[in-house]
């Protein structure tokens, strides 16, 4: 009884807050867009998913992930038994880029609010980020996604512990095969990460051993990455 009192409250202050962020005239995007992309998906969810921005179909419809990459999400979600209505999605960004060209860091900073009070509405247990944008806010990082992918860490978000579990963004697996095995392996630990204890940290020792294990340079993953996904999301979005 208590939890769905509490089911329902926090779908009340989600709701609440998706109005007032509809109105948000925090950044330069909000001259541009047709609507504000919230989120959605369960407010209960123990899985949320993080990505970068409003694409062009999400602009128009008001919702994340409708385009391509979005169905790529779902056939994800579908290989691990769950549903778009089992989870939460979301956005770095609120608002459509223009031209879907990169978010900038004064946007980021400006709709960062945002994105932490819905975490700490929905209390996820586990925080799935799509692509370099999310994975390097919520982390608090600079790593790129090529090297952090498929590893849980641990992570207080909107004062709330959560596993951050990151993925290569769905948009960019799209047209590189490899990447897509790869994000299908990472995605298959889900059932896993949602089920077990929350992620531990990595003792310092194994993060020097994997950094010697013929990963790229930090340089050369993030040339990697810039050079791989804004190609794929201009012909996305
Ligand atoms: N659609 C979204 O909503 N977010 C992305 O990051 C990409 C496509």
């Amino acid at each position: 009884m208590a939890a769905a009192t509490d089911a329902l409250t926090r779908q009340h202050e989600l709701a609440a807050f998706a109005a007032e962020v509809s109105t948000c005239t925090k950044c330069r995007l909000a001259q541009g867009r047709t609507q504000v992309v919230f989120g959605v998906g369960n407010p209960d969810a123990d899985l949320m998913f993080v990505g970068e921005a409003p694409g062009f179909h999400e602009d128009q419809q008001g919702y994340p992930f409708v385009g391509a990459a979005g169905k790529l999400l779902d056939k994800l979600l579908g290989g691990i038994a769950l549903t778009r209505g089992d989870v939460y999605i979301a956005n770095v960004l609120k608002c459509r880029p223009p031209g879907n060209r990169d978010p900038m860091p004064d946007e980021i900073e400006a709709c960062e609010g945002h994105l932490f009070r819905q975490i700490s509405l929905i209390k996820p247990l586990v925080i799935a980020t799509l692509g370099n944008f999310a994975t390097k806010l919520l982390s608090g990082k600079q790593h790129g996604i090529t090297r952090v992918h498929g590893q849980p860490q641990p992570q207080t978000l909107g004062g709330l512990a959560v596993t951050l579990f990151p993925l290569y963004h769905p948009a960019a697996a799209l047209y590189t095969p490899a990447m897509l095995r790869t994000l299908e392996e990472d995605f298959a630990r889900l059932p896993e990460l949602l089920s077990g204890p929350a992620a531990v940290p990595q003792p310092a020792a194994t993060v020097f051993d994997f950094s010697l294990a013929g990963e790229p340079a930090e340089s050369e993953v993030v040339a990697t990455v810039a050079a791989a996904e804004p190609v794929e999301q201009l012909e996305l979005f």
